[in-house]
């Protein structure tokens, strides 16, 4: 006989029957699963949000990942390369606006040049803060000594998403070529966590060719490689990007959105201590997407702090919020949305993964 959703959620351990019954969940059944998972963040890590204030350094990219906006051969997108002047002013503004944390982002690049670049933009920001920030990575596919190097310099969370957990579903999303390898994802992934980084993985949902059975295996798949923080979001199609010829197979993007938050939920329910970002996608679909996503189960937000006249050009979906927008008009309008979570914003705090703390623990 069928469990009911009250039933299921009663257990100790999910199997993946029952995470692939409750991603399925009408309106009703998907409501408990949000509570559950609100319950269980309150109880784990608490009501709390934490900023990284997000800079979007660079949309020039060597990869040609079929559904990004900024992929190599996609001509249309202008490309642009913030100074390290500007980078640092970013950050300042985050340092001064109390946020605690700040995130690097780009498009893949490796070379030695890149990774010294990086290196000496790290000291910097450790410099101008008196040591205070947080600093998050996320610079793709490196080799192990880069990322040492970078931990060495200073950053000590870095996010690399696995996309899918499904190695044929990876294929779909990418070229079958060297540069884009899912055993050498794995394998950076592994790397991370062996230089010690907290480290996040994620996926995108509602991709074409997608299962709610592999849904329920990116959980597990998370679960299994024990990671400390997640960042997984809607799949937004792009025009400009050879994925979006399947765009018809898609499932309607409220679908998508909705099937987000049940990924969140659940995967607060399955790792009750790690960091779940409320992804920016979230945003493009629903103007408060994101404090959605908080009230079931996330508990970071990354504002954008890239200046404004950037963020236009890293669009890497379409329909991309606040492109409009300078650092500092986000300040007030964050605080707004937080407050109607009734979530308290750890300001001026590290928000580091608890999961982490207890996994090195164990670990020494
Ligand atoms: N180049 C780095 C970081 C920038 S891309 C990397 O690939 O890791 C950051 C994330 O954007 C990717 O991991 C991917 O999951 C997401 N992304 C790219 N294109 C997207 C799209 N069309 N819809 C939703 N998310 C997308
Ligand atoms: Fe480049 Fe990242 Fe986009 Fe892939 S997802 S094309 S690596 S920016």
């Amino acid at each position: 006989m069928n469990m009911t959703v009250d039933e299921i959620l009663k257990q100790q351990i999910l199997s993946r029957e029952d995470v692939i019954a409750l991603l399925q969940t009408d309106k009703e059944g998907r409501n408990k699963v949000f509570t559950h998972a609100a319950k269980i963040k309150a109880d784990y890590v608490g009501k709390k949000v934490y900023y990284r204030g997000l800079v979007e350094m660079s949309n020039i990219c060597s990869k040609n990942c079929y559904y990004c906006g900024i992929r190599l051969d996609n001509t249309n997108a202008e490309r642009y390369d913030i100074s390290d002047k500007e980078i640092l002013d970013a950050v300042k503004f985050a340092y001064e606006s109390n946020y605690g944390s700040v995130v690097l982002q780009a498009g893949e690049i490796s070379s030695p040049k890149f990774t010294k670049r990086i290196s000496k933009l790290l000291k910097q920001i450790k410099e101008l803060s008196n040591n205070e920030l947080g600093i998050t990575i996320s610079l793709g596919e490196q080799p192990e000594e880069v990322y040492r190097e970078w931990f060495e310099a200073g950053a000590h969370r870095y996010l690399l998403r696995i996309e899918s957990s499904n190695p044929d579903l990876y294929y779909k999303l990418h070229p079958k070529n060297q540069k884009h390898d899912f055993e050498t994802r794995l394998d950076c992934l592994r790397s991370l966590q062996k230089v010690g980084y907290q480290t996040g993985t994620g996926v995108m949902i509602g991709l074409p060719f997608q299962t709610y059975e592999d849904l329920a295996n990116d959980l597990f798949f998370m679960r299994d490689f024990d990671i400390d923080m997640c960042g997984m979001g809607p799949y937004i199609e792009h025009k400009d990007t050879p994925l979006y010829e399947y765009s018809d197979l898609l499932m309607p993007i409220e679908d998508r959105f909705t099937l987000t938050l049940k990924m969140v939920s659940l995967l607060r329910i399955i790792m009750k201590d790690i960091n779940i970002a409320a992804a920016t996608a979230l945003q493009a679909i629903d103007p408060i997407g994101r404090e959605k996503a908080i009230k079931v189960g996330a508990n970071i937000i990354m504002p954008n702090v890239t200046p404004g006249m950037y963020r236009d050009s890293y669009k890497l979906y379409e329909n991309k919020p606040c492109t409009d927008e300078e650092a500092a008009d986000c300040t007030n309008c964050m605080e707004m949305r937080i407050g109607i979570t009734g979530d308290d914003i750890g300001y001026g705090e590290w928000g580091d993964s608890k999961h982490f703390a207890k996994r090195t623990q164990h670990q020494s």
